[in-house]
């Protein structure tokens, strides 16, 4: 049953066009599936679920280098028409709201700076020296802990200043499989309240759900559930993000699975074999609790 879901996912094959450094790509080159990559801590520390930032730093040169073009939830509605023609989408998410996404660290002379090791400092910096890869990226806020560990408001509204994307990662961290969809608005609709009131009338940005533990429920209408939740007269949700190790296709998302659209962990996957999309598909069966193990770790004092 589950190889026949997945199996409903379109893989993209091919290697990705030599942009950049030589001509246009002809139109058969190009696939039509829009990757969504997630990382969790980014760490010297090594985790199951963490990255350093020596591999984040790489991986953003990598893709860049592949021809891909940063996209944010709102390019999805808008048929991607901000991709420039040579370029292919791909989107860099961020869960879970850890305090080395975005972190300040301290100087002899006791000013406060960006930590340069941070996951936002990172692709801040990235972005700088190539602002032809696209607008920013998306990080997925949870409310278990304290989101970025201190000066959450500042932050999240940094975030939002500086061209990044903000989506709603709930409030608790419960698996969207283990609670019955009559109860996810006990999970979405507190977060927007704890988004409220840190970024006020700016929360109207926060449409997007990634589901604590990657997947939701087939069978028990869980989309419907989703998409008639409403916070201050709008929808709650308009996308819902997975972490099932697939790459869906923009067809795919128009056809009605704006609540099932696929992410693929990079803790688990490289750019090198992302490049090789013919059989990045896994069984997502093989970690049913995606974070459970995950332990919150203060700042690092070295
Ligand atoms: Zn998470």
């Amino acid at each position: 049953m589950l190889f026949l879901i997945l199996a409903s996912f379109v893989p993209v094959t091919g290697n990705a066009p030599d942009l950049d450094h030589g001509p246009a790509p002809q139109s058969e080159d190009y696939a039509s599936g829009i990757p969504v990559v997630t990382y969790h801590q980014i760490s010297l520390y090594q985790s199951a679920y963490s990255a350093t930032p020596a591999r984040l730093r790489s991986d953003l040169q990598d893709l860049y280098d592949a021809g891909f073009f940063l996209i944010l939830p709102t390019d999805l509605e808008d048929g991607l028409s901000r991709i420039p023609f040579d370029r292919r989408p791909i989107m860099i998410t961020f869960d879970d709201g850890w305090e080395d996404n975005f972190r300040y660290i301290e100087n002899a002379a006791g000013e406060q700076y960006i930590d340069p090791d941070c996951a936002v400092a990172i692709v801040n910096t990235f972005l700088e020296e190539h602002p032809d890869f696209g607008p920013g990226v998306v990080f997925f806020i949870s409310w278990d802990k304290v989101p970025f560990g201190v000066q959450t408001e500042e932050k999240l509204n940094m975030l939002l200043d500086m061209g990044h994307f903000i989506g709603n990662h709930s409030a608790d961290h419960l698996a969207f499989t283990k609670i019955p969809p009559s109860r996810y608005w006990e999970q979405i609709i507190p977060a927007l309240n704890s988004f409220h009131r840190r970024l006020g009338l700016r929360t109207s940005q926060i449409n997007v759900v990634a589901y604590p533990g990657g997947r939701i429920p087939r069978g028990v209408n869980a989309e419907d559930v989703l998409a008639s939740m409403e916070y201050h007269g709008r929808p709650a949700v308009t996308q819902g993000y997975l972490v099932d190790g697939a790459v869906g296709s923009f067809k795919r998302f128009y056809e009605g699975n704006e609540f099932r659209i696929s992410r693929i962990d990079m803790a688990l996957y490289s750019v090198p074999r992302l490049l090789n999309w013919s059989n990045i598909m896994i069984e997502s069966e093989a970690r049913p609790s995606l974070h459970d193990d995950l332990p919150w770790r203060p700042i690092q004092s070295d």
